[in-house]
């Protein structure tokens, strides 16, 4: 049941404003472009549409249920808020992170994919798809989105940014950053020559060693 005033929201409100100083700090959107979401149970706390995220105060980021329909919060939600709640539908996201990171839009304009420049992209599920461009705010660029996050963690849209989703606020946001050091590598890469990239065979084992060792982690914090 939704309560607006509860101590969740409240904590994701003031998270989106922290988080959002990053997304500037970073070099990960400027003014007030990209966007970000929590869900917490039914409501879905996403940045607010036309506020500098310098200027932007937990009060102002928008609540908003699972249809689109705003519960609370002054000022209009994201113009990504379809595609915000699509990814919610889609996956088991409980957070969205929305960037017009330069990297990722550099190479969307120009490739199909990133591709498995390093092993690290196993965190995201592998080599990320460019979904093809359709017009901000619509809801065909949500279809398009959740279409090429098909086993993914993260999508690149075509002239236009990024999108990574994760269990949380920090992991969609660590992952964005990935998703853009991944970019930026893959283009160095490129300036040596043809980089070798690595098969789906090399991707696996790194998926599996990876699993292996949380697995020993957690048997290990238990003994
Ligand atoms: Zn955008």
């Amino acid at each position: 049941m939704y309560r607006r005033n509860s101590d969740e929201l409240q904590a994701a409100r003031t998270q989106l404003v922290s988080y959002s100083a990053r997304l500037l700090a970073d070099g990960l959107a400027v003014g007030s472009a990209g966007n970000m979401s929590v869900r917490a149970g039914d409501i879905v706390a996403i940045t607010p549409s036309g506020i500098g995220y310098d200027a932007m105060r937990p009060d102002d980021v928008c609540l908003v249920a699972l249809d689109g329909t705003k519960v609370d919060g002054p000022e209009t939600p994201s113009s990504e808020t379809p595609m915000h709640l699509a990814i919610y539908a889609a996956t088991g996201a409980a957070a969205v992170v929305h960037t017009h990171s330069p990297e990722v839009v550099a190479l969307s304009a120009a490739r199909s994919e990133l591709p498995a420049i390093h092993y690290a992209i196993t965190g995201l599920g592998g080599p990320v798809r460019v979904a093809p461009y359709v017009r901000f705010g619509s809801a065909g660029l949500a279809a398009a989105a959740v279409a090429a996050l098909d086993g993914r963690r993260a999508v690149i849209l075509r002239n236009h940014g990024a999108v990574t989703y994760g269990r949380d606020l920090a992991q969609a946001y660590d992952r964005a950053l990935l998703l853009e050091w991944l970019a930026r590598t893959y283009r160095l890469a490129l300036s040596y020559g043809e980089p070798a990239i690595l098969s789906a065979a090399e991707l696996d084992e790194v998926t599996a060693e990876t699993r292996r060792r949380r697995y020993g982690e957690r048997r290990g914090t238990r003994s």
